[in-house]
């Protein structure tokens, strides 16, 4: 048997080895593997089981020049793990986002699986057990204390060695003394890192299900049921919030656990709280299609992912639910995929491989003839063109379950509400909302996109203001930590009481974010109880799921915060959202601005009246008339998205044309510029001018500056990624690149700056 094997140390480039005949047997493609290499050794995935090498060596003495001789290939020294890590399928979505990504096969592979799991090293925990032996006689001469501990452990059977010295009190020493009779034996035994053992489970059943709610399941289903699934279109499941998608994706899952088959479950890694892993875990909790609920996702430690996915690989877990990186988990036979909130810019990795993980599942979905279901309140762009041209399959569920109303939004131009003094943080009509609210001891949710105090210190005698050294962008203000913090790189210095360069002492701050909202608020509503959520108030792991539970239990009135409040969450006594500055995401420089703001205020509008309560939305802005407002104040996703596209049409923005960003960053700018330049002539000459249908740049990067290095950017607008990704890849590979310089390019990029 001879295998075709990835390394991590040789990109893009593959080797074939010999299996030994004993290990031939724990070898398929996906097995990861140790061989030599070179002088050394090193890990690898097997990619290809083939019949005979390709690969030959140059002639030896005494042939006739030209002919060659196949080389004598090395062995494989060790499979690591008892099956192949990488199901065969999985491998083939590997190689297709090698292609698709611009990146190598092995980059590819990078992503695909947990730290833990690939490494040579068992990932296990273990623990020293100590057990009864059942069948062997009881030794005599026993004192009174050994015979005590021996009738401890018989009763409980098997335990921890570390739970029977501390309850038994006793020394490691009675126990060995105690082992070599034979009556018990230690041994280390395996423990699963639950990381949600605590989770109290009430099971629940599926609910019934309302007319648009069927209709969608009805069509979910006899697609997972069709003969030809390969041919089946992808769903968008576009429902409103609170119209009950979770619902609709829970009984597609049961049919799929039916049919003896898996599903994975993506959602945003924000909103992964308990709340959503909960509803999933309670309601396969028991009965027939009983199963475990693995989650992965970047808060969990190394240990614990290691164990959730080995759960799904052994099978003993048939649903996964997780961030990005769950779309390659292991789950087979796959039933379906689900993507909540497809429209959700964490998807997409900003490492490489930049891939969006949504557009891997619909890929995997075709490779593994099953089914994918994207649902949003607010699809994206991209998924709701590909609707309307009947590449999708659009599912809609137009209102919210048992025909609670949609909040009510109302603008607030704060033009209109400028004084003497400049704006005020918060109109009127907030105030009062608030407020009422309190008096009625609902809930408030207020949110403003923007950490800190300030984003800016000014001095107004000589208009200094503060810059990091190293990125150029203002120093934020942050105010109970007296320290100036830049928010790209890290970098922080003491906030200055006079201004460093003319020594003014009416240093002002510019830009409210939301430090300084609380402590308005705090001034406002004396009596609230408020809190902040942000990443400067969330420290420890679980104090975003602290917050939240307290929130639940209704000991905060009013929850502020950035974005990691908008969504997901499900919290009935929620009656009033506030948008504090919508214009905050409008007017970044990027063509998806407009978009990012309808979303965000949907979304966080919805947070709002999911109870028995109607809810109500207000939005402060000062530009009320900005599209993104305007229908988003009227829930009016289709005429948002109609006049959207046609800015997207005129300037070949996504859904129409593709893009491609290409970074170069340097600590030199002139060299940077240099390189820059010819790379940008590589491309024009060496890319097909029909893959080729605008580029742009270099030109320097809107972040110009970040951690030092400058940056410059090239923008490639295409009709054909997989043509241009191709011709890329070959370029940036044979590309001479200076030291000192370092370029990446990203394929359907979600970051402009
Ligand atoms: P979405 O995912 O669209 O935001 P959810 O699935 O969270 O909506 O549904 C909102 C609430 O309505 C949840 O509490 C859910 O349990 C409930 N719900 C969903 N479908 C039904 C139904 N058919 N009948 C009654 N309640 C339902
Ligand atoms: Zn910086």
């Amino acid at each position: 048997m001879i295998v075709r094997v990835a390394t991590e140390i040789a990109l893009n480039k593959f080797f074939d080895y010999e299996v030994p005949p004993q290990m031939e047997r724990l070898i398929s493609i996906g097995s990861r593997v140790k061989i030599p290499f070179g002088h050394r050794e090193v890990l690898g995935y097997v990619t290809e089981v083939i019949e005979k090498t390709t690969l030959t060596a140059p002639s030896g003495e005494g042939m006739l020049p030209g002919t060659e001789v196949p080389v004598k290939l090395k062995r494989i020294i060790k499979v690591i793990g008892e099956q192949n890590l990488i199901t065969p399928k999985v491998m083939a979505l590997a190689v297709w986002m090698a292609g698709y990504y611009c990146c190598s096969v092995e980059v590819a592979l990078r992503s695909l699986l947990p730290k833990m799991v690939c490494r040579e090293q068992e990932g296990w925990k273990k623990q020293l057990y100590i057990r009864y032996n059942q069948g062997v006689p009881e030794p005599d001469k026993l004192t009174k204390r050994q015979k005590e501990v021996l009738d401890f452990i018989q009763q409980k059977r098997e335990l921890p060695l570390t739970q029977l010295t501390t309850e038994m009190g006793c020394t490691s020493d009675i126990v060995r003394r105690l082992e070599k009779t034979g009556k018990v034996t230690l041994a280390p035994l395996k423990i699963l890192r639950d990381p949600y053992a605590n989770l109290e489970l009430i099971p629940t059943q599926p609910r019934k299900l309302n007319p648009a709610q069927e209709t969608a399941l009805r069509q979910i289903v006899s697609a997972m049921d069709a003969k030809d699934r390969g041919q089946v279109k992808p769903f968008l499941l576009f429902g409103v919030t609170g119209s009950g998608k979770t619902e609709v994706y829970l009984q597609a899952i049961a049919h799929a656990l039916e049919k003896g088959q898996g599903a994975i479950v993506l959602v945003p890694e924000i909103s992964l709280t308990p709340q959503t892993v909960e509803r999933f875990k309670a309601r396969f909790a028991e009965g027939p299609l009983r199963t475990q609920v693995a989650v992965l996702h970047s808060h969990l430690s190394d240990g614990e992912r290691h164990d959730e996915w080995h759960k799904i690989r052994k099978g003993n877990a048939r649903i996964v639910i997780g961030a990005r990186s769950a779309v390659f988990a292991p789950v087979d036979p796959l039933g379906v995929i689900i993507v909540d909130e497809e429209h959700e810019y964490s998807y997409k990795q900003e490492s490489e491989p930049r891939y969006n993980a949504r557009d891997v599942a619909v890929v995997r979905a075709q490779k593994e003839d099953t089914i994918v279901v994207l649902g949003s309140a607010t699809p994206s762009m991209e998924s709701y063109y590909n609707a309307q041209k009947g590449k999708y399959t659009l599912l809609t569920l137009p209102h919210r379950v048992d025909n609670i109303k949609m909040p009510g939004v109302r603008i607030v131009n704060m033009s209109s509400e400028m004084r003497m003094e400049g704006v005020p943080q918060f109109s009127t009509m907030l105030k009062e909302a608030i407020r009422l609210r309190l008096d009625e001891h609902q809930q408030v949710i207020l949110f403003l996109n923007r950490r800190g105090y300030a984003t800016q210190l000014q001095c107004p005698a000589c208009g200094y203001v503060a810059y990091c050294p190293y990125c150029s962008v203002a120093l934020t203000y942050h105010r109970r930590e007296c320290l100036l913090k830049c928010h790209i790189c890290g970098y922080q210095v003491k906030a200055p009481y006079n201004c460093p360069e003319c020594n003014e002492p009416g240093i002002r701050y510019k830009g409210t974010g939301t430090e300084r909202v609380e402590e308005t608020l705090a001034k406002l509503f004396p009596l609230a109880r408020i809190r902040r959520m942000d990443t400067d108030t969330l420290k420890k792991k679980d104090d975003y799921q602290k917050i939240l539970r307290d929130f639940g239990l209704g000991k905060i009135d009013i929850l502020l915060g950035t974005q990691m409040i908008t969504k997901g969450l499900h919290f009935p006594r929620v009656t009033l959202v506030g948008i504090i500055n919508a214009d905050i995401s409008l007017h970044r420089p990027d063509f998806r601005a407009s978009e990012r703001t309808f979303q965000l205020i949907t979304q966080v509008a919805g947070r709002a009246g999911r109870g028995n309560e109607e809810g109500e939305v207000i939005v402060q802005t000062f530009t009320p008339w900005a599209p993104a407002i305007s229908y988003a104040r009227d829930h009016d996703y289709v005429s948002f998205y109609e006049e959207e596209i046609q800015h997207r049409a005129e300037l070949f923005y996504p859904p129409f044309g593709r893009l491609v960003l290409i970074t170069i960053l340097s600590q030199n700018e002139e060299l940077l510029q240099r390189v820059a330049e010819e790379l940008r002539r590589q491309i024009e000459t060496r890319v097909p001018a029909e893959a080729l249908h605008s580029l742009k740049g270099p030109v320097p990067a809107l972040l110009e500056r970040a951690e030092g290095y400058y940056r410059y950017h090239i923008q490639i607008q295409t009709r054909k990624m997989s043509v241009l990704s191709r011709h890329l890849f070959d370029i940036c590979q044979e590309f001479r690149c200076p030291e000192e310089v370092n370029f990446t390019v990203d394929v359907d990029p979600v970051n402009m700056v």
